[in-house]
């Protein structure tokens, strides 16, 4: 018999969209003229910009004749858009970042699941909780997080719980971890951390030899001053943390596929003969045996986002989403209910009324207003209690889901 990799058979079903499914497969069957909303996805709705269109199209002629044919391109990105990385990622907010810290790739999930293929099995990792579940899951697989207690915890892993009880900013750990998983803006939560909040992790890290695991998905999303968009605004990050960036949400790249990670040269790790190791050589190792690069056409289009007309494109969708944010938190917020997020990013977290679980309250919104979001205790044990509702839908839809939400709750 074939041997299969034990680990794996540690995971429960992913039972969050699943369940989520079949729920709503079984009311619409149930009530065929139910208008039902849906503002529980993950996935932005708006098409790509024009400027990244336009680009890709030029991109794909350039495939079709033997003169500017591309094949495979280098394995850590063009410098075309490792150039327009630098300089208007970083070099715009004053940090300081090379083309060689620069890895181009098929989106953050891929790299932020396989950053633990160069870190050591014994590491102990630590997350936010409630989390984006891919952080938790791909160290199952590597085998560092120890067994599923009842609880919904891990037993090998720290949480580090983010609730209204600490206005949503986790408190440094008891125990040290070796790695420290931070997702700002926060998907599910919709929270930041200012400039200090984020100092005291940064600076943890570097007390405790700590890896910090940077990923700022919804950097487009800022709207606060004092929120940082990348880690490496705090002095001395850069020996600390790798970041992790991605198009789909900023651009709308979830079908095109593309983002990047930033390991920095100043980053070093030690091997069991106690030896300094460069994290961004090992990375780079890993990737040239393990990736053969992101698409020539897809990383035109990121690269024209960087262009005016391309900026000023993504800044419009970004905007339309964050009306619909707004409007979804002022709604919850009318109606008495304890909401974050819709400031900086994408996602309004609520608690739940009348202490109803998380289920509860999906079923309750499911069969009473025909609104579908997230239960918030599929992100992990601390989202009990809460509910996500995502902007990344229409105007019309959000103006509907807040009406209805509005007389059913008078
Ligand atoms: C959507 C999302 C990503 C981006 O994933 P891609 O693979 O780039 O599409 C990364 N991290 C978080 C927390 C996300 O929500």
């Amino acid at each position: 018999m074939i041997k299969v990799n034990d680990n794996f058979c540690k995971l429960p079903g992913s039972y969050l969209f699943s369940e989520v499914a079949r729920k709503v497969k079984a009311y619409a069957e149930a009530n065929p003229t139910a208008k039902i909303i849906k503002m529980g996805i993950g996935d932005v709705t708006r098409p790509l910009c024009q400027a990244a269109i336009a680009a890709m199209t030029e991109a794909v002629k350039d495939q079709a004749s033997a003169e500017t044919f591309h094949g495979y391109g280098p394995e850590t990105g063009y410098d075309f858009l490792r150039q327009a990385i630098v300089a208007g990622d970083y070099g715009k907010r004053g940090v300081k970042v090379e083309l060689d810290e620069i890895f181009v790739n098929d989106g953050a999930k891929s790299d932020t699941g396989n950053i633990g293929d160069i870190l050591s099995p014994d590491c102990k990792v630590a997350v936010t909780d409630p989390v984006y579940p891919v952080y938790v899951d791909t160290n199952v697989m590597a085998g560092r997080a120890g067994e599923l207690k009842g609880n919904g915890c891990w037993s090998n892993v720290i949480y580090l719980p983010c609730t209204v009880d600490n206005d949503f900013v986790p408190s440094l750990p008891k125990e040290t971890p070796d790695v420290i998983y931070l997702c700002y803006p926060n998907n599910p939560t919709g929270t930041t951390l200012t400039r200090d909040q984020l100092k005291v992790w940064v600076d943890y890290a570097r007390e405790n030899g700590a890896l910090i695991l940077f990923d700022s998905a919804y950097e487009a999303y800022i709207t606060d001053e004092d929120v940082p968009h990348s880690i490496y605004e705090i002095p001395g990050a850069k020996e600390v943390a790798i970041e992790f960036r991605s198009y789909s949400k900023t651009a709308g790249f979830t079908g095109v596929r593309c983002g990047y990670t930033v390991v920095p040269m100043a980053l070093q790790g030690v091997n069991s003969k106690g030896e300094k190791v460069s994290l961004n050589a090992l990375w780079r190792r890993r990737q040239t045996t393990k990736f053969n690069g992101s698409s020539y056409i897809a990383q035109r289009g990121a690269a024209a986002l960087y262009t005016s007309r391309g900026r000023e494109e993504i800044a419009e969708t970004v905007a339309y989403y964050m009306d619909n944010a707004r409007m979804l938190r002022e709604a919850m917020l009318s109606l008495g209910l304890k909401a974050v997020g819709g400031v900086n990013a994408p996602y309004v977290w609520v608690k739940t009324p009348d202490g109803l679980s998380s289920w509860e309250f999906f079923d309750l919104l499911l069969h009473k207003c025909s609104i579908v979001g997230t239960p918030g205790v599929g992100f992990g044990p601390s989202g009990e209690g809460y509910f996500r509702f995502s902007a990344f839908s229409s105007h019309e839809a959000t103006e509907e889901a807040s009406n209805r939400l509005a007389r059913f709750i008078k």
